[in-house]
Formats: structure tokens, C-alpha cells, sequence
């Protein structure tokens, strides 16, 4: 069973890799053309960041795979079979794409609060700029960290393997999106974040202002953080300055053993 879950896995996650390396491409190539901010001309930072984005691929087959099929064969309960046809199914695809949207956001705020999940994710803070590279660099401990909580809700809702895989695509997705530096006419980016986060939203969430960091914390729809109390009154300001207060960004070498050394900032 745990087998044919991976395999399952495996064959859909790699139609999540073509699509967000689809999205990736697409939008790594636009915000060099209709770019929101200035680009700063900083080759070392992409090496880290594409440096950071290596681990992740490699690591991804190896045990974030193998840990979701884990958890999709050990689900607490079994959705009944009408659950599974029909507009009960659309429906039952829709309240868990909220749910587990959720998830994310509580433990986002959980990694900024806790102060051993913070020395992982302040990885992701350091950078010093905003663009789709910046969606895939975090710290590998903090992925495996992350695939691990998530156990939670999969074991606890117990929905498909399909829709988890369509979850993670989707916010992988958002995330390329909102962590983008393509320019968007105003009034389509202040449509679309009534529902999911834009890159003005998230910008503000990377201002190196504490009470800014932490704030915004919503990854695919814009909604909780009005629900949860935790949306910044700060718009969007293209001269803010993007990393954290009184600490530079490091190495790639530096940033993989950051975690691991040093004191609480
Ligand atoms: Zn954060």
C-alpha cells in the first residue's frame, strides 16, 4: 500500500514539478520585463537562492514523498464513498484546499513565534530582495519540518492523495506568485487579493520591520490573515527595505548552518 501511495506520488508530483516549473520560468522571465521594484544587480544572491532551491529538488523524492505517503496510510478515519462522487467530491476538494490553506498559515505564524522554527525560517527572511527565486529558498530543515506538520491535518481530514498533491501545487504556485517582482495594473492586483496574496500583500510581510514581519502571514488565500488579526496596515512601499533589522544575509555555506549556530535574533 505505502508502495503504490509513493508511486502515486511520485507520477502526480511530477506533474506538479512541470506545472510550478512551468509558472516558475514563466514568471522568473516576466519580472525581468514588467518588473515592480528595481532588481538589484546581485549574482551571489541568485546563487544561493538556486543553491537553496537544489537541496530542496534533491531532497523531495528522497523524504518529503516518502512522509506524505506515510501519512496518507495512516488517516485516522475513511471518508464514506459519497464523499467521493459528484458535488459532495467538487465540495469536499474545496473545504479541503481551505483547511489545509489554513494549516499553512498557522504554521507560518507558529515559525515566526517559536523561537527554534524562527532559526529555520529567518533563513528564508535573510533575503534582500523579492522575486520567484525567493519561493523556493528555505532551509532544508525547515521543508522536511513543515512535510512533518502537515502529517497533522492529512491524517486528521483524511483527503485524497489527489487533492494534497493539488494543494501543494496550488501553493507552490501562489507562492512563485506573491513572491514575485512582475508589476500588476493596480486594480487587477487589488481584485485579486480580496482572495488570494499578491505580491504587494507578501512584500510587506519580507518589510525588515518586526511588527511588518510579523504580520501577512497568509501563503494561498488573502482571507485569513483579515480573519486571524494579523494583516498589516503598511501598503506596499517599493523603497522598504526587504530582510530583517540589524542582520545581513550570509553565504550559501553560511545560511545551511545558520540554524545550527549562533544565538537567538
Ligand atoms: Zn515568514
Amino acid at each position: 500500500m505505502i508502495t503504490a501511495t509513493y508511486d502515486f506520488l511520485l507520477s502526480s508530483g511530477s506533474a506538479k514539478i512541470y506545472i510550478t516549473g512551468l509558472v516558475f520560468i514563466a514568471l522568473f522571465a516576466v519580472e525581468r520585463v514588467v518588473r515592480a521594484a528595481k532588481a538589484p544587480d546581485d549574482n551571489a544572491r541568485l546563487v544561493r537562492n538556486f543553491g537553496l532551491m537544489a537541496i530542496i529538488f534533491l531532497m523531495s523524492p528522497l523524504i518529503i514523498a516518502p512522509l506524505t505517503a506515510l501519512g496518507a496510510n495512516n488517516l485516522i478515519w475513511t471518508r464514506p464513498e459519497w464523499a467521493n462522487v459528484g458535488i459532495a467530491a467538487a465540495l469536499f476538494i474545496l473545504i479541503d484546499l481551505v483547511l489545509l490553506d489554513c494549516w499553512t498559515y498557522w504554521m507560518h505564524r507558529f515559525y515566526h513565534r517559536v523561537p527554534l522554527m524562527w532559526r529555520l525560517h529567518k533563513v528564508h527572511h535573510l533575503d534582500e530582495f523579492l522575486d520567484t527565486t525567493s519561493a523556493f529558498r528555505f532551509h532544508f530543515c525547515e521543508v522536511v519540518l513543515s512535510a512533518i506538520l502537515r502529517l497533522i491535518p492529512i491524517m486528521i481530514l483524511a483527503p485524497s492523495l489527489g487533492t494534497v498533491i493539488l494543494y501543494e501545487t496550488l501553493l507552490v504556485v501562489t507562492a512563485l506568485f506573491h513572491h514575485s517582482n512582475v508589476k500588476l495594473p493596480n486594480r487587477v492586483e487589488r481584485a485579486l487579493s480580496r482572495i488570494i496574496v499578491t505580491p504587494s500583500i507578501h512584500w510587506v510581510h519580507h518589510h525588515a520591520v518586526k511588527a511588518d514581519t510579523n504580520s501577512n502571514f497568509a501563503a494561498v488565500f488573502s482571507f485569513w490573515d483579515r480573519l486571524f488579526r494579523s494583516k498589516s496596515r503598511a501598503e506596499r512601499d517599493l523603497a522598504m527595505k526587504i530582510g530583517l533589522e540589524s542582520i545581513e544575509d550570509k553565504s550559501l555555506f553560511g545560511l545551511i548552518l545558520m540554524p545550527f549556530i549562533g544565538k537567538e535574533q
